[in-house]
């Protein structure tokens, strides 16, 4: 679950310089100004992009992400991919291996 917490570090530094942008802690005529609100954006995208992409069940292969993003509520998509344990597709648990099959 390392990778959940890279991607929320990263997340949240990409909308802490979109809200600095935004909410204008960054003055728009600061030459950074474009930089920062373009940067944010990219690395919440990345982020975004990335974590879909490399959270996947080593077993089936199915994209748990995007899986949770599907099935529940925007608000509890974090904390229901931190609860899953098991993978909701195939029922392949990282926690238990009885070898090679
Ligand atoms: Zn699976």
């Amino acid at each position: 679950m390392w990778k959940l917490v890279v991607f929320l570090v990263l997340f949240a530094t990409g909308a802490t310089l979109v809200a600095a942008c935004t909410l204008r802690w960054i003055a728009s005529t600061n030459e950074y100004f474009w930089f920062a609100l373009l940067g944010g954006f990219v690395l919440c995208g990345a982020a975004s992009g990335w974590v879909i992409m490399s959270v996947r069940c080593p077993h089936c292969g199915l994209k748990l992400s995007l899986f949770t993003l599907k099935t529940s509520s925007a608000d509890q998509v974090v904390t229901q991919l931190l609860s899953l344990t098991t993978c909701p597709r195939c029922n392949y648990d990282p926690a238990f291996q009885p070898g090679p099959c």
